[in-house]
């Protein structure tokens, strides 16, 4: 969705859309809903997005989906603004800065960014999933595989025979 900075009322406008994000080989159903006001150059963008994002767990790799709820808030200033001699200072320091070139805006970038920004990087199919065995790559929710109560790991079992070496 792409929204032309000039026809922004004075009064700002609200926005809502619904969009599929494609980023890479990964598809985010997406629901955003945004309120969009303009002061000269700057566009203040402030809202929420909810996406449908699909992970993988990083402790037994199995494939599940989270629904990410992402609170927006960017300012946005003319591309053309950085080149010039008088820098922009950076009053906004705690927002989100972004830029637009001509007089359009793609909010399905932003959405993009922001999603991309919020994937967590260990993602968890539940904070209390006990992963897969090691030794044999049994998923332990399914249950126990059994290899734990045969006593040994098989790190332990590696760090043994380099010790009985050495001695
Ligand atoms: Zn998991
Ligand atoms: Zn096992």
């Amino acid at each position: 969705m792409k929204i032309i900075i000039s026809e922004i009322p004075d009064e700002g406008i609200e926005v809502k859309f619904k969009e599929t994000i494609i980023s890479d080989d990964s598809s985010y159903p997406t629901q955003a809903q945004m309120r969009i006001n303009r002061t000269d150059k700057e566009v203040l963008i402030s809202g929420k997005i909810d996406a449908n994002v699909e992970l993988r767990c990083s402790r037994c790799l199995k494939d599940f989906r989270l629904m990410l709820n992402i609170a927006v808030d960017v300012v946005y200033n003319p591309v053309e603004d950085l080149k010039g001699e008088e820098k922009h200072e950076l009053k906004h320091d705690e927002l989100d800065m972004g830029f637009y070139s001509g007089d359009e805006l793609d909010l399905s970038e932003l959405v993009k960014e922001q999603i991309i920004l919020n994937i967590p990087m260990k993602p968890l199919c539940n904070e209390l999933c006990r992963g897969i065995c090691l030794k044999c790559g049994a998923d332990l929710n399914e249950g126990n595989c059994g290899c734990s109560e045969k006593g040994t790991d098989s790190r332990l079992e590696i760090l043994k025979k380099l010790l009985n070496k050495g001695v």
